[in-house]
């Protein structure tokens, strides 16, 4: 594996390929984007690159993926190469504190000590504080390799402090090779890169997946034939559980997707192919007005409940919603 064959990201390999080139390193930089679209792997590939003993120049800087340097850093072994990330849900201070001492030391076989740290939206205010301060006077050595999926969630301190390398969501066309590469069937391999919505870190899980997805397809079914207690007995099953909620409006809100697609553009493909018959009959039930309501009603709550708000509550507005939905559309 090099850099050049991180799949689907040409941009953010094209921007760390000059870097190599011109062998003009910053100190910090930020790998920012979807989760499970390629930054853990763009950023080892780009230490590889940097490391390596005899890197190829032909298309491009990279590493020859042979040498000592190559070999140590795929099996995590480099001395000068560090890789961090969230324990449990938070990086700490002291974790901080960990890559600092670190950098307190020179690098072994390198000029550089290289830094990975994953989840960088996770930091907590005082990791956040004492983060900025390595930023604000790194040791000559330090090569920082900072990776989030939420850059909102940093504040402008660190952000300013880091050049960006912007990773894009995946085409289903490149989730598929990539998990065709790990060695999942064909046909899973079709159905995950059509559910998982660019980022193969959102849904490891494709049964999982499946199983959140009939359910939203349940309760609009349901709501549809205006089958209200029914609707509310899933509802405050789901009730409370933030993670579940929010898997639940977004497959609502891709059903909802798919069902406008269906009343305006029969023929194109959509999310959820393979429920088209299914989603056919339920299109016919439904008003293009309704769908798009719906799905603005959708939007608002996926951010209240980015806001903190209350699953709950979050949750009995959306079964509320549902059922209005129902009664807008009947004939
Ligand atoms: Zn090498």
């Amino acid at each position: 594996m090099a850099l050049q064959e991180v799949l689907g990201q040409e941009h953010a390999i094209r921007l760390l390929s000059n870097v190599l080139v011109q062998a003009r390193l910053a100190h910090a930089y930020l790998f920012a984007g979807p989760a499970g679209v390629g930054k853990h792997l763009a950023a080892q590939q780009f230490a590889k690159a940097l490391y390596c003993a005899t890197p190829s120049l032909s298309g491009g800087y990279d590493a020859c993926d042979a040498c000592t340097a190559c070999h140590k850093i795929d099996t995590g072994n480099h001395p000068d190469v560090i890789e961090m990330g969230p324990e449990g849900n938070t990086i700490r201070i002291d974790h901080i504190r960990t890559l600092q001492h670190r950098l307190s030391y020179k690098p072994y076989e390198n000029p550089h000590m290289t830094i990975i740290l994953d989840g960088c939206e996770r930091l907590t205010l005082p990791a956040t504080n004492a983060l900025l301060k390595t930023l604000e006077e790194p040791p000559a050595h330090a090569l920082l390799l900072l990776l989030t999926s939420n850059k909102t969630a940093l504040p402008l301190t660190i952000t300013s402090r880091c050049q960006l390398i912007p990773f894009r969501a995946l085409t289903p066309v490149h989730l598929r090779t990539i998990l065709e590469q790990q060695g999942v069937d064909a046909e899973t391999a079709a159905m995950t890169a059509m559910l998982s919505q660019g980022g193969l870190g959102e849904y490891g899980d494709l049964s999982e997946a499946l199983a959140v997805r009939q359910r939203a397809h349940t309760l609009l079914a349901e709501a549809v034939h205006d089958r209200a207690t029914a609707v509310f007995t899933q509802a405050r099953k789901l009730a409370g559980k933030r993670e579940q909620c929010e898997a639940l409006l977004l497959w609502t809100a891709l059903l909802c997707r798919d069902l406008v697609m269906l009343h305006v553009a029969p023929n194109r493909p959509l999310y959820n192919d393979d429920l088209r018959a299914e989603l056919n009959q339920l299109a016919h039930q439904l008003s293009i007005d309704a769908l798009l309501d719906a799905s603005g009603c959708i939007a608002q709550l996926q951010q209240y409940l980015g806001m903190n708000l209350n699953p709950q509550l979050v949750f009995e507005r959306f079964v509320i919603y549902l059922q209005q939905l129902a009664t807008s559309s009947a004939p």
